[in-house]
This record gives structure tokens, C-alpha cells and sequence, in this order.
């Protein structure tokens, strides 16, 4: 590369164009718009062009630059070249290797062609001068001014022209000048550049170009607009795409890329193993197509996984044969349990109903009623085994919400499905056996629903399409079995207890108690604590001893825990001792060193009774108790005190009392002043535990007369009766449990209603030997008998 030549032209050497009359050298442009003040490279290649930069170098160095119309034109003739161009000077010239020049030229004034002079070898042209006024008015100053603000916007958001431009262009005072250096810099087509150069007024050409700056920024603007949203949108969707490829990465690491897939495919086989009813599947199948679509790891996907397992594993179609062989099912009940031989007898017919009509009409559901521990729940165990179903049972001690029943619909993360359908699947069989225990406690508690859902349960007419909230389906109850428990009736709602067959289990007299030691409990036990017969043994007394001094219940559960305690230490006496072990028999003697002593010391009823003090019998749900009452008086104006948590019902069994007493007074022996100038007040110990029932009135009665005639209740009597104003004694509940009760508490003799006399039959025969009854129909009888009082005639 070599500089050809390097001249500079002088300040002013040729500053008057007009005067040169020489014909100027013309080279065409191809894509290019020169406007004066510009210094620019160009690139020449074309032939004609290199001779017409050659003529010129020989000359003055100017030359005519001038755009062809269609750059495509490799040789344009005259006609497809503007006529408006631009008279330049050629600052520098330089020949490239491969023949190409490279000049650097500087526009100096607009010039039009007015003749061509010779087209070969190169064009040659006169040429005219375009004279324009460098006059400024005020308009063109604003519009100088517009054009100029356009242009710094344009530079802004142009980021191809350098910023300092701006700087330089703002100087301009020149409006003709101004517009033509700014039309040099922007990017236009060159054919608008042209049309730029071709006006010759000064503020023509700045409106122009004024309006073609508006328009590019506009132009600019929409673009950068449309960039922000495309690279938004980019922005989004890259997002999207690199944290599905970390997910991706992630699962990967964890060894998990395939598993959901396969989790799905698992699923599907196995809801379609399940044989579940059409609308179940159709629900399974459809959260399971949820469930493809969600995220595996995240809540959404857990919910509706729990939900699928919970389908799942419902026994839709799970059921075991059932055997109805009523010698069988005798002889298991039997095996399992002592005496009981009335609610045996019970169950027994109640299979055999079930065994004739073939399930064609629904029979009522069995419930057993009884104090704790007298072995429900383990008939319902024997029923379920000697018919050959599956057992499962669930409590509904507590249960108030509707909920607990009949679930909680999905739309709880948290949420489950109700006890029944729980029971169900841990039943593995549409066909359990179905215990429901303590259903008294439930009702007492809850208000409402869950009784309305429970009936629904057991209902055979509505159970077959039971619907749990969470399920969201139907699951066919009807070939269940239920079975209920109940310490009472009473809290049971009675649309309930029209559904059931009541089958009432009393509490165990101390003989039953002992047998029922001897022959299930103790042998069970020696069982799980790994001994033999030989190695632990009860005496009799001792079991006798356990029942009455460590236990008090009318079940056998607490009997059990004790020989439970028993059976623990002796094996650890036996694992510690090893060969020096000898055989253990427990004996009423030895009993405390393995359990203590005693718990239950009750003072001996016999040594209560006394002035003011009476013995009466009472009846809970935990069996039959002796209930200790107390009369005192004091002065005052004859006011009643209740204590000892009585509820309403005895409350008012001790006011008929009193009045009972008052109109009795004088045949009584009792002053009739004495009431208004006394107080009274009756107590019933232990005044932690509620109490309430109308049987406890001939007690209080009778407590109330003895202190007022200072009469003392006999030793060894017991008594329970209710009491009405005139001083009959009406019937009441509860004999058995009551007079074991008497009879435990070393009572000799017992009071009870007359209309009770029907109960006596039914007692154990050791009862009825060992207490002596007395029947009464009024509050006379019990007077004479317990107090020894003879009444005396009514007074006129
Ligand atoms: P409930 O359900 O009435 O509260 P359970 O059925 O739980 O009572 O009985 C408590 C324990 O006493 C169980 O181990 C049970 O086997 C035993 N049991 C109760 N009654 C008898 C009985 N008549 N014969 C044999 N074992 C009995």
C-alpha cells in the first residue's frame, strides 16, 4: 500500500466554484449520497471510476461525486445518474493490492450537472453550482431547532451514530449546512438521501428532513417496544425451559428420571386390578391424568397420590365366605367365654335368623349393653371368628363432629377419610364384622350430625351407597356386619335404638369373677408371659382376695390387669432365680407381696349405719355400688341443704322426702314446731361423683326420720327404693348389680320395692342365700324394718 499522494489543499484555495469553468471529472456512486462538509473513504474498483479519479489527481484534485440510480448498474450511462451530486476534493488516495483505490474525499458544495462532456473513457461533466442563502429568519431558526431535537432523540435510540455527534451538529449555524450534515449522518436509503440533496432551499430541506427524522424515531421506538416484549418473552420462556432442565437435573442426581412415569403406569395397573365400581374408576382414572400433569414433587401431587392409594386399597370387592353353622359358632363362643349363656343363646339365634332368610330382609344390628369389662367386645371378637369374617372395631367414645363419621372432604390437605371407610380398609373386606364401641359415649357428646351419618351407616336400606366425604364415591356397606356397644341405653338417640337388637350383659358376681380367672384369664396369661401351670398357680382365696381388695368393677378387666402384675413378677423372679426357681402359688397370705396392699379398704357398710346415717344401693355404668347418706340438722327456719353433686332428679327425691317426713311427724313421734325452727341438711359422701336417679329416696327418707326421732338406722341393712309424697315405694333398676354390690360390701339384709320381686328370681343363688330380703310397698314398712319405729295411729 502506498500513498499516492498526500496533498493538502490550502485554506481557500478553492473557495469559488463558479470560477472554474474546467470541465469536472464524474464518478458514479453506487449506494452513496455525498453531501458537502462530509469527509468520507470510498472504495473505487470500477474501471471508468479509477481513470476519472486519475484525470482529476492530474488536474486540481476535484472531482464531481454523484449517485447512480440503481446501484445495481454495473456501467451506468448518463441517463441513470442523478443529476445533483457534490463537487469534492480528494484528500487522499491510496492504491490497494489488488487495484482497487481507496480515497478519502471531502464533499465541498452541491453542484448540478448542466451537460455531459464526454462519457468515455470516464464521464466528464460541466457542471453549476447550486447557490443557497445562509439568511436566517425565525422559522427556520425553529425549525433548525426541531430538527435538531429530533436528531438527539434519534441519536439516543440509535446507537450507531456516536454520541458526539450530536455535540459537533449542534454548533452548526448554517441551516442549509445543518441539514445536510445531519442528512450525511443518518441512516437512510440512499435514494431518500438523494432526494435530500436535490432540494435546493434551505428550509425546504430542513422540513424534509424534519419529517423523515419523526418518522425514523417513531419507527425507532415501535422497534424498541417490540424488542422489549420479544426479549420478555424470551426472557420467560428460557426461564421456563432452564428450570424444567435443572428439574430434569435434579431428578437425575436423585436417581428419579423415569419413576414418575413408571409411578403412573404403576398406578393405572393397579386401579385397574382393584376392580373398583365403574363410578370409582372413573374417578381414580381421571385424578390420575391429574396427577401425570402435575409437578411430582409438590403438594398437589401428594394430595391426589394419598387419594389413589386410598382407592387403592379399599376392599371394593374383597369378601370372606361366611359359615352359618350354628353348632360351630356355639362351640367357639363357648370356648372364648364363661357363662354368658343368655346373650350367647342371644347371638346364636340372632345367626340363625340371619342363616334362614339369606340376607333377603336386613336384620337389626346387635347391641350389646353393659359395664365395662364384662366382655363385649370380645363376644363380637368370637362372633366374627366363629362365622368366619374379619373383625374390626372402632370407638366412638368422644366422637361429636359429623367428620369423624363420614370424613373431611379433600379440599383439606390433610384430609382423610371417616373411622368407617379407615375400619374398612384395615378390615381388607367389604364383609367384617363391624364393632362399634361405647356408641352411648358418642351421642351423649355430639349435637347432631354424626347420629344423623351413624344412622345412615347402619341404616341396610341406605348403607349400600354410604359416601364418604373424602372418597367422593360410593362404598357399598350393606354386606357388613355391625355389631354396637353401650354402657347404657340411656344416650342412646332412640332412632338408633329402634335399629338394634339390645342384648344386655350384667355385671359378674365374685364366684363368675373367679371362674372366669381360672379358666380363661389366668391361663392367657401364664401364656404371654411365657409360664406354665406348673410354675404359677392361684389358690381360690387368693383370686377371691383380688376381686374383693384390689378390684372393684363389674367387669373383669382390672382382675385381669392384676394377674397380668402377677404373672410379670413371677417371671421375673423365674429369668432371675433360673435353677433355684421354685413353683409360685399365690395365696391370700403372699397376695400383697405381689400386688401391694390392698387398694379398695372400704369402711364395712355394716359399721355406717347409725343416727342420720342410712346405707342405700346405686346403680352406674360401672355396675352396682353402695351409696352412704347422711341426715343433720341444726337451728335455724327450716331450710333443705343438698350436697355431694346430686343431679335434679335426687334433689327432688329428698324434698319428697322431707315432706314425706313432715306429714308424718306426728305418727313419727317428731314435734311439729322442730321443722320451722331447724335446718336440715343431707350429704352424700364422695361428692366428687355425680349422682342422680329417684332410687335413693327411701335411703334419704329414712335417714331424715332418724335424726329427727334420734332413732338409729339398724347395722348390716341396705336399702333403694323410690319414694313418692304419700310414702309409696315404687320399683326401680338395677337389682342385680345392686344387691352384688350389698353383698360384696358384707351387707346382711336388703330393702327393695315390692314391685321389684319379679328381679329376684334372676339372682345368683349365693345371693339370694346369703342377703335376706324385704319387700316393701311403702315408706311405713321401711321405717318399722330399718328403724325399728312403729308408727302410730294417725292422730286425729
Ligand atoms: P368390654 O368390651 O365389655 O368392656 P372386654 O370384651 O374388653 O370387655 O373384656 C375384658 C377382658 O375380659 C377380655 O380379656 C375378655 O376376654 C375378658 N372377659 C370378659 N368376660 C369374659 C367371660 N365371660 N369369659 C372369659 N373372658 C371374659
Amino acid at each position: 500500500m502506498a500513498e499516492i499522494n498526500g496533498k493538502k489543499r490550502g485554506p481557500g484555495e478553492i473557495k469559488d466554484i463558479s470560477k472554474r469553468d474546467e470541465k469536472t471529472p464524474l464518478l458514479a456512486l453506487r449506494d452513496l449520497v455525498i453531501f458537502p462538509n462530509m469527509v468520507i473513504p470510498l472504495f473505487v474498483g470500477r474501471e471508468k471510476s479509477i481513470k476519472a479519479l486519475e484525470a482529476a489527481m492530474e488536474r486540481d484534485r476535484i472531482i464531481f461525486l454523484v449517485a447512480q440510480k440503481d446501484a445495481r448498474t454495473d456501467s451506468p450511462g448518463s441517463d441513470d445518474i442523478y443529476e445533483v451530486g457534490t463537487l469534492s476534493e480528494i484528500l487522499q488516495i491510496l492504491k490497494l493490492p489488488d487495484g482497487a483505490i481507496r480515497v478519502l474525499v471531502e464533499g465541498l458544495t452541491r453542484v448540478r450537472i448542466r451537460k455531459y462532456v464526454r462519457e468515455e473513457p470516464f464521464f466528464e461533466v460541466e457542471i453549476d453550482e447550486v447557490k443557497e442563502g445562509a439568511r436566517k429568519t425565525k422559522e427556520t431558526e425553529a425549525l433548525m431547532r426541531m430538527v435538531l431535537e429530533e436528531f438527539q432523540k434519534h441519536v439516543k435510540m440509535n446507537k450507531k451514530i456516536p454520541p458526539e455527534t450530536v455535540m459537533s451538529v449542534s454548533e452548526i449555524d448554517n441551516p442549509g449546512r445543518l441539514a445536510d450534515v445531519i442528512a450525511a449522518h443518518i441512516f437512510l436509503k440512499h435514494e431518500e438521501k438523494q432526494s435530500l440533496l436535490d432540494i435546493e432551499d434551505p428550509r425546504a430541506r430542513l422540513e424534509e428532513l424534519s419529517s423523515i427524522l419523526q418518522r425514523e424515531n417513531e419507527i425507532l421506538n415501535l422497534e424498541k417496544k417490540i424488542q422489549g416484549k420479544v426479549k420478555g418473552q424470551l426472557e420467560k420462556s428460557q426461564k421456563e425451559y432452564y428450570l424444567s432442565e435443572q428439574m430434569k437435573a435434579i431428578q437425575k442426581e436423585l436417581g428419579k428420571s423415569d419413576k414418575t412415569y413408571n409411578e403412573i403406569e404403576e398406578l393405572r395397573t393397579k386401579i385397574k386390578k382393584v376392580k373398583m365400581p365403574k363410578e370409582a374408576m372413573e374417578k381414580a382414572l381421571k385424578e390420575l391424568e391429574r396427577l401425570e400433569k402435575t409437578m411430582p414433587m409438590s403438594a398437589e401431587a401428594t394430595v391426589i397420590r394419598t387419594y389413589l392409594d386410598w382407592l387403592i386399597a379399599l376392599p371394593w370387592n374383597v369378601t370372606t365366605k361366611e359359615k352359618l353353622d350354628m353348632k360351630k359358632v356355639q362351640k367357639i363362643l363357648d370356648e372364648d367365654h364363661y357363662g354368658l349363656e343368655k346373650p350367647k343363646e342371644r347371638i346364636v339365634e340372632h345367626l340363625a335368623v340371619k342363616k334362614n332368610v339369606k340376607g333377603k330382609i336386613h336384620d337389626p344390628i346387635i347391641c350389646f349393653v353393659g359395664p365395662p369389662g364384662v366382655g363385649k367386645t370380645s363376644l363380637a371378637k368370637s362372633i366374627a371368628r366363629a362365622i368366619g369374617r374379619h373383625f374390626v372395631r372402632v370407638s366412638l367414645g368422644g366422637v361429636r363432629d359429623e367428620a369423624e363419621i363420614r370424613g373431611h372432604r379433600r379440599t383439606y390437605i390433610v384430609a382423610l377419610p371417616g373411622r368407617i371407610i379407615q375400619s374398612i380398609k384395615k378390615g381388607k373386606s367389604k364383609n367384617p364384622v363391624f364393632l362399634m364401641d361405647e356408641i352411648d359415649k358418642m351421642s351423649s357428646d355430639f349435637r347432631g350430625d354424626p347420629s344423623a351419618a351413624l344412622l345412615e351407616v347402619l341404616d341396610p336400606e341406605q348403607n349400600s351407597t354410604f359416601s364418604d366425604h373424602y372418597l367422593d364415591t360410593e362404598f357399598d356397606l350393606s354386606d357388613v356386619m355391625f355389631i354396637t356397644t353401650a354402657n347404657t341405653l340411656f344416650g342412646i338417640p332412640l332412632p338408633l335404638q329402634d335399629r338394634m337388637e339390645i342384648i344386655e350383659i350384667n355385671s359378674y358376681t365374685p364366684y363368675e369373677k373367679i371362674k372366669i380367672a381360672q379358666k380363661f384369664l389366668i391361663p392367657k396369661q401364664l401364656e404371654r408371659h411365657g409360664l406354665t401351670p406348673a410354675q404359677l398357680a392361684f389358690s381360690e382365696k387368693a383370686l377371691a382376695g383380688i376381686v374383693s381388695n384390689y378390684t372393684k368393677e363389674a367387669g373383669v378387666r382390672n382382675l385381669e390387669r392384676e394377674i397380668k402384675t402377677v404373672c410379670r413378677k413371677a417371671a421375673k423372679e423365674r429369668v432371675t432365680k433360673l435353677k433355684s426357681f421354685r413353683k409360685i402359688t399365690i395365696t391370700e397370705k403372699n397376695l400383697s407381696k405381689y400386688l401391694g396392699v390392698p387398694k379398695y379398704m372400704d369402711m364395712p357398710a355394716k359399721d355406717f349405719n347409725g343416727v342420720g346415717a342410712c346405707t342405700g344401693m346405686a346403680w352406674t355404668e360401672f355396675g352396682g355400688d353402695i351409696l352412704a347418706i347422711e341426715a343433720s340438722t341444726s337451728r335455724g327456719k327450716g331450710n333443705l341443704a343438698l350436697t355431694g353433686k346430686l343431679g335434679d332428679v335426687m334433689k327432688e327425691s329428698a324434698q319428697a322426702a322431707l315432706t314425706y317426713t313432715k306429714s308424718r311427724a306426728g305418727q313419727l313421734g317428731i314435734r311439729d314446731d322442730i321443722f320451722r325452727k331447724t335446718d336440715i341438711h343431707v350429704h352424700v359422701p364422695e361428692g366428687a361423683i355425680p349422682k342422680d336417679g329417684p332410687s335413693a329416696g327411701i335411703t334419704i327418707a329414712a335417714a331424715i326420720i332418724s335424726v329427727f326421732t334420734g332413732k338409729p338406722v339398724r347395722k348390716n341393712i341396705a336399702m333403694t327404693g323410690e319414694i313418692t309424697l304419700r310414702g309409696r315405694v315404687l320399683p326401680i333398676g338395677g337389682i342385680k348389680e345392686k344387691t352384688l354390690a350389698a353383698h360384696r360390701n358384707k351387707i346382711r339384709e336388703v330393702i327393695v320395692p315390692y314391685y321389684n320381686k319379679k328381679d329376684y328370681v334372676e339372682l345368683p343363688d349365693y345371693i339370694k342365700k346369703n342377703l335376706k330380703f324385704h319387700f316393701v310397698r311403702d315408706m311405713d314398712e321401711v321405717v318399722k324394718i330399718a328403724l325399728n319405729i312403729k308408727l302410730a295411729k294417725k292422730s286425729k
